[in-house]
């Protein structure tokens, strides 16, 4: 077998945690916490947005962890290539199979059994609610980011890596699209946003759009917040909410509010 030489350098992953390592009691990768694993070109880019506000507490309390495997210390040679050109022409470059494959063991020998693999691609199937719902409710995701023009297709094939789209455009690379989808399912764990916004009613969790929101002060260029808002009848409230989030899914997204329907009808 070929071992790649630098096996061991890529296998020391930065862990990024914002709490200080001296008040880590046990690394809470151990204790099964959640933990997204990302493989990229570019490790300095996390924690990035996810280091902020909510997610970014939650992860210095170690209620979920973030692993990256740094491609470049697998890359081929003294100049440590980790893309060549593609094969049968054409621009741009595709990122090594030997590269990325031996990034991908070293993710997987630190994951539980069971781990989503996902390849961050705009071919993918399209990230929503149900699947940040679903990365939630397991012990986390192991994400690559592509760059150039993506990965040898022998890669995804070998790993039978599971292709997610974050929406219908493409990026430069993966690592703004694990960044969304990563804070998309972090907020869904038990613990992560706490009281301070929920995510029960909020829009894509019940089929409907969110109803509009309004605070202080009561009159903003000569605008005023609904009255009903201010009448303190918890019902009626409620009652305008639903109203208000029907008609902006109506309005906005027949498919939703198609589906929304539907649902209502079983
Ligand atoms: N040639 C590819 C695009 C490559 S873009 C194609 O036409 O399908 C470079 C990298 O950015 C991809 O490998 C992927 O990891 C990431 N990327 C681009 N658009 C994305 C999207 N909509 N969702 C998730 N990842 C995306």
């Amino acid at each position: 077998m070929n071992e790649p030489v630098n096996k061991s350098a890529g296998r020391k992953s930065i862990s990024v945690s914002l709490k200080p390592r001296e008040l880590m009691t046990e690394d809470p990768r151990l204790n099964g916490v959640w933990t997204a694993q990302i493989i990229t070109l570019f490790p300095k880019a996390f924690p990035g947005v996810l280091g902020e506000s909510l997610t970014g507490r939650a992860l210095a309390e170690g209620k979920w962890c973030l692993e990256t495997i740094d491609l470049r210390p697998y890359g081929i040679g003294k100049h440590k290539n980790v893309d060549d050109t593609p094969a049968g022409g054409g621009a741009g470059m595709v990122l090594r199979a030997d590269v990325v494959g031996p990034a991908i063991d070293a993710a997987l020998a630190s994951a539980p059994v069971g781990r989503p693999l996902v390849y961050l691609s705009p071919r993918g199937r399209r990230f929503d609610q149900k699947m940040a719902q679903s990365w939630a409710d397991g012990n986390g995701v192991i994400l690559l980011c592509g760059r150039f023009e993506g990965v040898d297709q022998r890669v995804l094939d070998h790993y039978n890596i599971q292709e997610v789209s974050l929406g219908d455009f493409v990026l430069t690379g993966g690592e703004i699209a694990a960044q969304a989808m990563i804070d998309a399912a972090v907020r869904l764990r038990p613990d992560v946003l706490g009281n301070a916004a929920s995510t029960v009613d909020e829009s894509h969790s019940n089929g409907l759009l969110e109803h509009p929101q309004y605070t202080r002060p009561a009159e903003w260029k000569g605008r005023e917040i609904p009255e009903i808002l201010s009448s303190g009848h918890h019902a009626n409230v409620e009652k305008w909410r639903l109203e208000q989030s029907r008609k902006l899914t109506q309005d906005r997204r027949p498919d939703l509010w198609d589906a929304y329907q539907n649902k209502q009808d079983d």
